[in-house]
């Protein structure tokens, strides 16, 4: 039998990627026995790596006993049991979870859930949303509106609600010389206060952030206080702060969540990738209390609802995933194993004439490539340096997600590392020689 269909719609419609077979650990194999070590997790998602007996045990026995309710009939223990589980490990103020099947619906109910709560307590007025350039938030209307992501959001621009974008939090490209980190915070906080005042204070409804950017412009970690000061501003105007943790959540950068070690507390909190780690498709929205009280003494119901939201065989898999994070301590070894992986980076490509800047945290690490290290000058956007490096890296074995920069090619080449919790130092190891060799192949 062919392993591959001429029917289904993939992604790129002018090559059929290799066929995965089996994964164990962090090694994915193809229909032809070639063997790949998972540097990305996929995009950020397999986080325990592949074929986890827990995870594996917890999705059997909950098939065993039900697949799935739909929720306007029932809850599940599954789903309850998941919700507390993620309540007591959430920020303070964190009450309900919402749940869904991935990063894109969880920003769409966040940005519906914002709306919903201005219009329960009586400022229907409030419409405008306010989120960063260089960003993502997902492939669906909403979410690519709220997106920064040029090359993405290109061809749908014209359908997309209007939105504010201020700028990222990138030291690399705009901490200007002179600035201290907490000096440039402050002045990105105060940008975006000033475009809070120039839509008018009444009418802002949230303000949308990665915690740690990811898939845009290869992981962009917040200068110290950057967060504490947006909140600030947020409150000042009675704009709510959502939080998205879709890609940097869930442990990846060595606490549960990316806010924790910013020390705020957003007003709704995006999880999703890491949540399942890629044994189920789910997602999650955690909110504060006020939201949900809003809508309970208001209407009453949340104006939402996706078929498979609180799918049973999911929730048994996120659930399965956080108790392994708990017994097997899970975030302290993403930070041993990120500071492992840093010192290697460095060694390894502190003198590469083309690495600009290495930067992230815990497993979540984004590489800058640049044609010259002096002037940080971008390689031409033409000769799609990204989509080399993927090509020459998976011919080495090897996943890595690199992404290539804004549609002007302002911002250049990146390769974004997110490997499996459970990677080894061994196999980190063997990651950084593939990704130096398949780097060098494609420069
Ligand atoms: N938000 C962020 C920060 C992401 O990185 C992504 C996906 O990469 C999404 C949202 C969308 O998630 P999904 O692809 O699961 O819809």
């Amino acid at each position: 039998m062919s392993t591959v269909s001429t029917h289904v719609f993939h992604r790129h419609l002018q090559r059929t990627p290799p066929t995965a077979v089996s994964g164990k650990g962090v090694y994915l194999t193809d229909a032809q026995g070639k063997t790949y070590i998972d540097a990305s997790g996929g995009a950020a998602v397999s986080c325990l790596g592949h074929g986890h007996p827990d995870v594996l045990a917890a999705m059997h026995a909950q098939i065993d006993k039900l697949a799935y309710a739909h929720t306007s009939f029932f809850t599940t223990e599954v789903a309850e049991g998941l919700a507390d589980k993620l309540i007591q490990s959430a920020p303070q103020g964190m009450s309900h979870v919402y749940f869904v099947s991935g990063g894109s619906e969880a920003m769409e109910a966040t940005l519906k859930m914002a709306r919903q709560y201005f219009v329960e307590i009586g400022q229907p007025q409030r419409q405008h949303f306010i989120a960063r350039k260089q960003s993502y938030h997902g492939n669906t209307l909403g979410a690519l509106a709220i997106g920064g992501n040029q090359w993405r959001r290109e061809p749908f621009a014209p359908i997309l609600m209007p939105v504010t974008h201020v700028s990222p939090c990138y030291p690399y490209r705009e901490q200007q010389a002179g600035e201290t980190p907490e000096k440039y915070g402050q002045r990105l906080a105060l940008e975006l206060e000033q475009a809070i005042l120039a839509k008018g204070a009444d009418q802002v409804m949230a303000f949308i952030a990665e915690t740690v950017g990811g898939a845009t412009a290869g992981v962009l970690a917040p200068v110290p206080g950057y967060f504490k000061a947006v909140r600030e501003v947020c409150d000042r105007y009675g704009v709510l702060l959502i939080l998205d943790e879709v890609m940097c959540g869930m442990g990846r950068t060595g606490t549960l969540h990316a806010c924790e070690q910013e020390g705020v507390v957003p007003d709704l909190l995006a999880v999703a990738k890491g949540l399942g780690g890629g044994y189920q498709p789910i997602g999650a929205v955690l909110a504060q209390a006020r939201i949900v009280d809003a809508m309970r003494e208001g209407s009453g119901f949340f104006q939402h609802g996706h078929t498979y939201l609180g799918h049973a065989v999911a929730c048994a898999a996120a659930l399965a995933v956080q108790q392994v994070f708990e017994r097997d301590n899970l975030m302290a070894q993403v930070r041993a194993r990120g500071d492992f992986l840093q010192n290697l980076m460095h060694s390894a490509w502190d003198e590469h004439p083309h690495v600009g800047d290495i930067r992230g945290r815990g497993l979540f690490w984004g590489i800058e490539l640049v044609q010259d290290r002096g002037l940080k000058t971008p390689f031409d956007p033409a000769r799609r340096l990204h989509a080399r490096i993927k090509q020459e890296a998976m011919a080495r074995g090897l996943m890595v997600y690199p992404m290539g920069g804004t549609v002007d090619g302002q911002y250049g080449d990146h390769v974004l590392l997110a490997p499996p919790f459970i990677a080894s130092e061994t196999e980190l190891t063997l990651v950084i020689d593939r990704l130096s060799s398949a780097m060098d192949a494609a420069i």
